[in-house]
């Protein structure tokens, strides 16, 4: 610990983090109302912090457009499985309580430009923005409605991929979800993917990498395994700037960064390119 640190008790350090953000990947130290006035983007990296699902929807839909599906659709523990840190239901049910979400998804009805789309998002905190059963299920249920209501299908992704707690029944999600999402494409119905820092494992190697259009965020955190295990398989050094948004858009894997605070506008632009117009 630096003496700076020393010097600064806990108490007196609650504060300045009420007055200051610490970018998370430069360290830059940014006042926090232009932290949030920015949109949580940084001004001197442009990393794209993340977003709880609740700030992810307002940002992109029209205000109070949202309305949830599926909202009691939930986990389940089919190995009542547990580990060094307890069973996994118990650490579900706090994830619950603490986040307010059922799931690592939310997914409902949404206008965007007042262009009606199915839309999912997915959430971090709840255990890693990890794919369960109950995210499956969710995102397989509310392709199944953009399905039946003949509308386009939007999924923002951050994950860590699928939830081992579940073991092989996490991964049937994988393919599960990709089915649900190929019979909206047979009918034509567009379904678009935005990947958000981070999406790796078995969610960038399932439904977040087969839309239409898949788009991602600057500097999102997007790949398969991990940097450290590739390099120890490969025995080589990756390139600094591997499995950013940038390095997996020059490498073809995506279609397009684009920039949150232009995110909706650009939605609404490419909906109406796909057909869509919005009501009254
Ligand atoms: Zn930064």
């Amino acid at each position: 610990m630096s003496w700076l640190e020393k010097l600064v008790t806990p108490s007196a350090r609650a504060p300045l983090e009420a007055i200051w953000a610490v970018c998370p990947a430069c360290k830059a130290y940014v006042p926090r109302e232009e932290w949030s006035a920015a949109l949580r983007v940084c001004p001197r990296c442009n990393y794209h912090d993340r977003l709880t699902c609740r700030e992810r929807i307002d940002l992109v839909t029209d205000a109070g457009s949202f309305q949830e599906l599926n909202a009691k659709v939930s986990f389940a523990d089919p190995l009542k499985f547990e580990d060094a840190s307890g069973p996994y239901a118990a650490k579900a049910k706090g994830t619950v309580a603490k986040t307010g979400l059922g799931e690592a998804v939310i997914t409902g009805t949404a206008k965007i430009d007042r262009m009606a789309v199915i839309l999912g998002v997915m959430d971090f905190r709840f255990l890693g923005g990890s794919l369960g059963s109950g995210t499956g299920d969710r995102i397989l249920l509310a392709a199944e409605e953009a399905l039946r209501l003949r509308l386009p299908y939007i999924l923002f992704s951050a994950s860590g991929g699928a939830r081992m707690h579940e073991g092989i029944v996490s991964l049937m999600q994988m393919a599960r979800t990709c089915a649900a999402i190929a019979r909206l494409q047979e009918v034509g119905l567009p379904y678009i993917s935005v990947l958000t820092d981070p999406t790796t494992g078995g969610v960038s190697a399932s439904y977040a990498m087969v839309g239409d259009l898949n788009l991602a965020e600057p500097k999102a955190l997007i790949g398969f395994a991990g940097r450290r295990v590739i390099e120890q398989t490969i025995k080589q050094k990756l390139p600094d700037d591997f499995q950013t948004a940038e390095y997996v858009l020059e490498h073809g894997f995506i279609d397009h960064i684009v920039e949150r605070k232009t995110m909706k506008a650009f939605l609404a632009k490419t909906l109406r390119y796909a057909g869509c117009r919005s009501l009254r």
